[in-house]
């Protein structure tokens, strides 16, 4: 399976999945932190794969970090 990331198909996943916004115009990989905008007003930092894999989709604020323990 050939799946590979642009910017616009984030932005577009981001919108179908999450009340948040994607700021970042650029894409370069999945180490990239991006740049979104909860449906609060926040903006965040958080890389896609969390954003995606981890559903971590909303600002500390509203979605706190789960502590690991
Ligand atoms: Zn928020």
């Amino acid at each position: 399976m050939n799946k590979r990331w642009t910017i616009e198909r984030i932005r577009e996943f981001v919108e179908k999945n999450s009340d948040s916004k994607l700021l970042t115009t650029e894409y370069h990989g999945f180490s990239q932190n991006l740049l979104f905008e909860c449906a609060c007003g926040n903006r965040f930092e958080k890389k896609f794969k969390k954003f995606k894999d981890n559903h971590q989709r909303k600002c500390d604020v509203c979605q706190p970090p789960k502590e690991s323990r």
